[in-house]
């Protein structure tokens, strides 16, 4: 079982080069795997599932179907970007989408995997902001207005994020360890893999005197990044904007 991961895409129009890589790795490497993850934030927004018959949106959801046409489970995670996906975009791609947390069996060992956002509890500010916005009330209210207006509302919460990302601390916006470890409690798990900090890693630690991983994956600004999962072999793999190829990482074997 070859299991791939990925998160954080951002896709957008602004990065032409990266949707291009998406696809492209889609059509060649994703094609021959036996189940491909998307643990959140595909897109850099998503307005509600009208987006997907954008002229934005519509070449990566089309992809997304080819593969699952050909008979790929994929399974899609919504992240604090993506939230608003639903019924409509999992129809269109003929994607799963996945609830955060979910443990699933990875080749016989029970893996947690997360968006990560709700793990960097040190962000108060971030965190009322995430109970605001995906409380039921905010979401009703913002499906009801045109896609125009939605699309104004993202873009003026993009550039105050931006402005108050930039004055936070750096280790403010990465996770919490107690958070981490707590949720991998309540799981039963000792194997954790997240995005959304965009600190591409991987974390040995000890958890109630068993040995705990968690795998953080990249993000896909400069380039791609994915987690190659088989029984025999686990690797951080980096995908060059224009050429698809695996270069081997500092993740050692399972
Ligand atoms: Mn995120």
């Amino acid at each position: 079982m070859t299991t791939f991961f990925i998160s954080d895409l951002h896709l957008c129009a602004q990065r032409p080069a990266i949707t291009e890589l998406f696809l492209d790795f889609l059509r060649r490497e994703a094609r021959h795997a036996d189940a491909l993850y998307i643990l959140g934030d595909l897109f850099e927004y998503w307005i509600g599932d009208e987006a997907a018959s954008q002229d934005e949106f519509r070449p990566i959801v089309d992809g997304m179907r080819e593969l699952t046409d050909a008979g790929l489970p994929l399974f899609v995670m919504r992240g604090n970007r993506d939230f608003l996906m639903g019924a409509e975009f999992e129809r269109k791609s003929g994607c799963r989408l996945i609830r955060d947390p979910i443990v699933v069996d990875l080749n016989d060992t029970p893996v947690l995997l997360m968006h990560g956002d709700t793990l960097c509890t040190d962000d108060h500010e971030y965190q009322a902001f995430r109970r605001r916005v995906r409380s039921a009330d905010f979401v009703h209210e913002f499906l009801r207005k045109s896609v125009a207006e939605r699309d104004a509302i993202v873009r003026q919460i993009r550039e105050t994020s931006k402005l108050v990302t930039a004055k936070k601390r750096p280790d403010i916006m990465d996770v919490n360890q107690q958070a981490v470890e707590a949720v991998m409690r309540t799981h039963g798990v000792r194997h954790l893999i997240h995005g959304h900090t965009h600190r591409p890693g991987q974390h040995v630690f000890d958890l109630d005197g068993e040995r705990a991983r968690r795998e953080v994956l990249g993000d896909w600004y400069e380039q791609g990044s994915v987690l190659r999962c088989d029984p025999k072999e686990r690797s951080l793999q980096a995908i060059p904007l224009g050429r698809l190829y695996g270069t081997r990482s500092a993740l050692p074997a399972e």
